[in-house]
């Protein structure tokens, strides 16, 4: 069986250097190529100052776009939501952008579909059908830096990529060879500090630690219960690994001056916010080093969940901050898009 060919996106400048020189090429067409993929342009055609020769190689050699955009859609607030599918499989999957003053986001997936099975997620209603490599995970980043040079957002809006979060469709530490590689990438190439690039996760302990030692990232832990017998239902993974594992490891994540570990928790009406839970909740934060992000449900269709009210939110917020932890409510983008959060799920039929 032939190899696989490289992916543009995923290439590190050394193994490029390598390549070139492997093909006679100057080392400091490295540099030229590696310019243009920073800033998106991944096509060879478009690489103004490369030899018509080394096009053609890189085209033949390299994968240099290994997703292909389906479908884009903007939402009334401005998010972006992209339908790609793979050049390798024809699988799809989506990639959102969030544009805010000073500020934007990649929400990028890390697998398709997943295996985890939460009950309100979903993604999770899809079943799991394979991992992104590193080169798929840096082109949705790449595509989105590509629309964003073609169609700017408005003039107040930020209209460049700052920020990373592993939040869209995938567990990213169920995914370790594609997530590393890219975050190499998004920090070695792309040139965002870890402070700025966050991964999510259901809480796979021993993944959680890996991932602190090589990229002390921002991490996010979906907590969403902070009792064992509500949170393995809620998010199945906690019989695997229970709540005092996760705290240990929790206790021993790297961070940085004013960082904090972020608790991501749904709220679902009756289910986890009642008074009880809170009071659960309190007592397995710690305050110091962790804050507490509530996030209202984002319903789709068929799903078995009702959301709490705002005001109830906002009273569970208070609540929290009166027994002095750090609370806050996410907003939700996109939402008319299904773009929020828990609500991509690649549906190619019917483009
Ligand atoms: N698999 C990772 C990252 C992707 S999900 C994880 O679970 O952390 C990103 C966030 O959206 C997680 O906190 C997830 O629990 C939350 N989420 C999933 N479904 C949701 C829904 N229907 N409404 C609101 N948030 C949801
Ligand atoms: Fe997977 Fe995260 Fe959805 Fe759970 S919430 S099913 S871990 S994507």
């Amino acid at each position: 069986m032939s190899q696989p060919r490289p992916q543009l996106p995923g290439i590190t400048s050394a193994d490029l250097e390598k390549y070139l020189a492997d093909w006679g090429e100057p080392r400091y067409r490295a540099a030229q190529i590696m310019n243009w993929r920073n800033r998106g342009i991944t096509s060879p055609a478009d690489m103004l100052n490369i030899p018509a020769r080394l096009r053609e190689r890189l085209y033949e050699e390299v994968e240099c776009e290994p997703l292909s955009l389906e479908r884009r859609q903007v939402s009334t607030d401005g998010t972006r939501k992209y339908l790609f599918t793979l050049q390798s499989s024809g699988k799809a999957m989506e990639t959102v952008f969030i544009p805010e003053t000073g500020r934007g986001t990649v929400c990028v997936s890390s697998q398709l579909g997943c295996v985890l099975d939460c009950p309100f997620c979903y993604t999770g209603t899809q079943g799991f059908t394979g991992n992104l490599s590193a080169g798929e995970i840096v082109a949705q980043i790449l595509a989105v830096k590509r629309d964003l040079l073609s169609d700017p957002p408005a003039q107040d809006i930020c209209r460049t990529v700052t920020h990373i979060v592993y939040m869209g469709m995938g567990e990213p530490l169920a995914n370790e060879p594609g997530v590393h590689g890219s975050l190499g990438i998004i920090h070695d190439a792309l040139n965002i500090s870890h402070r700025r690039i966050t991964v999510s996760t259901s809480g796979l302990v021993p993944q959680i630690g890996r991932l602190g030692i090589t990229f002390p990232v921002n991490l996010a832990i979906s907590l969403h219960a902070a009792t064992d017998e509500l949170r393995d239902v809620l998010v199945p993974i906690n019989r695997k690994y229970p709540l005092q594992q996760l705290r240990q490891c929790l206790n021993s994540y790297p961070l940085g001056k004013q960082r904090h570990i972020t608790l991501e928790y749904v709220m679902l009406a009756d289910v986890n916010d009642r008074p009880e839970d809170l009071e659960a909740l309190a007592r397995f934060v710690s305050p110091e080093r962790e804050r507490i992000n509530l996030i209202s449900f984002n319903p789709y269709p068929g799903n078995p969940y009702t959301g709490s009210s705002k005001e109830h939110m906002n009273r569970f917020a208070k609540d929290l901050i009166k027994k002095g932890i750090r609370a806050t409510v996410r907003r939700s983008r996109g939402q008319d898009i299904m773009a929020a959060c828990g609500q991509l799920k690649a549906d190619i039929a019917g483009i």
